[in-house]
């Protein structure tokens, strides 16, 4: 069944597409009347097997704003806590039909390997270390806001990039773009072959040297839940790879600052320069609306 399970597997003209509808649901965000009724009647499950708070409320309030009714189940309050297995739970789902699953997982791959099992469209909401693609769309919508064109744009994805889903997704949509992409974390954090995901990709670990000219500076979270060992000593890290206000004299004058949430204030980017006035970062939380119902409605019809 067509869902969406990742970037990598989507051409150029889709993703366009998405963007584009998504900048039509974009002024319904601001108007009093917000719903749009295209989809009503549908029904919608969120199921998140990991925290999440902003995909998991976006994706619940784009099925709302189409008309679609929701039902959004956390592995904590459902008999996953009681050891039902995953294509169990997702059988038990799918015998009430639903007309999309919206899944959440530890595991990468897990929305793929269900999707084989399943005829309703699954869309992945982050699956392991693997891929987030609504969040690489959400921050594609956030940078055309700002730029005609992503092509030849310097983008600096800095931090824990091994365990980022995130950064996995942006490298491959900003790469079939033709935008150049350059790595920056501790190489604990930052291995070689991440190079290789996708052509244009560059690494270094030094800070400043990623931010020069770039347009872009995309931070990612320390993720500790998935480091089995700490990565650096607690309070070098910001020393050396967290976004500070004198980085931004090196990137392009009218570079914005992204993250993707949930941020550590003072861990990978200083407080300062998440609410300076380059900082998009609430602009990315909103634009996940449109995106998101732009991927519903793609997927729903
Ligand atoms: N919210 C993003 C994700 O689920 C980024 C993060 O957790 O750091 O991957």
């Amino acid at each position: 069944m067509p869902g969406l399970l990742g970037i990598e597997e989507l051409a150029r003209p889709e993703i366009e597409a998405i963007l584009e509808r998504a900048r039509f649901f974009q002024p319904l965000q601001r108007q009093q009347q917000k719903r749009m009724d295209l989809l009503n009647g549908r029904m919608i499950v969120n199921l998140f097997f990991e925290a999440s708070t902003r995909t998991r409320v976006s994706f619940e309030i784009a099925a709302k704003r189409l008309g679609a009714d929701t039902v959004s189940i956390t592995a904590s309050g459902s008999s996953v806590s009681k050891g039902e297995s995953l294509v169990d739970t997702l059988n038990t789902l799918a015998a009430m039909r639903p007309d999309a699953i919206v899944m959440r997982h530890a595991a990468s791959g897990a929305p793929h390997f269900l999707a084989r099992y399943l005829d309703i469209p699954i869309i992945n909401a982050g699956d392991g270390t693997h891929e987030h693609p609504t969040q690489a769309l959400l921050d594609a919508r956030t940078i055309l806001d700002q730029r005609p064109t992503l092509e030849k744009l310097r983008v600096a994805i800095i931090g824990d990039l091994a365990h980022s889903r995130v950064a996995r997704s942006n490298i491959h949509l900003l790469s079939k773009f033709g935008a150049s992409i350059v790595l920056c974390g501790p190489a604990t954090l930052l291995p070689r072959e991440m190079a290789q995901i996708a052509p244009g990709v560059d690494l270094t670990y030094d800070i400043r040297e990623a931010v020069k000219h770039a347009d872009v500076v995309m931070m990612l979270r320390v993720q500790l839940e998935r480091q089995h060992e700490p990565s650096a000593p607690a309070g070098e890290y910001f020393g050396q790879y967290g976004l500070r206000l004198e980085h931004l004299a090196l990137t392009k004058p009218d570079a914005i600052v992204m993250h993707p949430g949930p941020m550590n204030r003072g861990q990978e980017i200083a407080s300062d320069v998440a609410d300076s006035q380059r900082s998009v970062i609430l602009n990315q939380v909103e634009n996940g609306i449109a995106v998101r119902m732009a991927v519903l409605e793609k997927v729903l019809s």
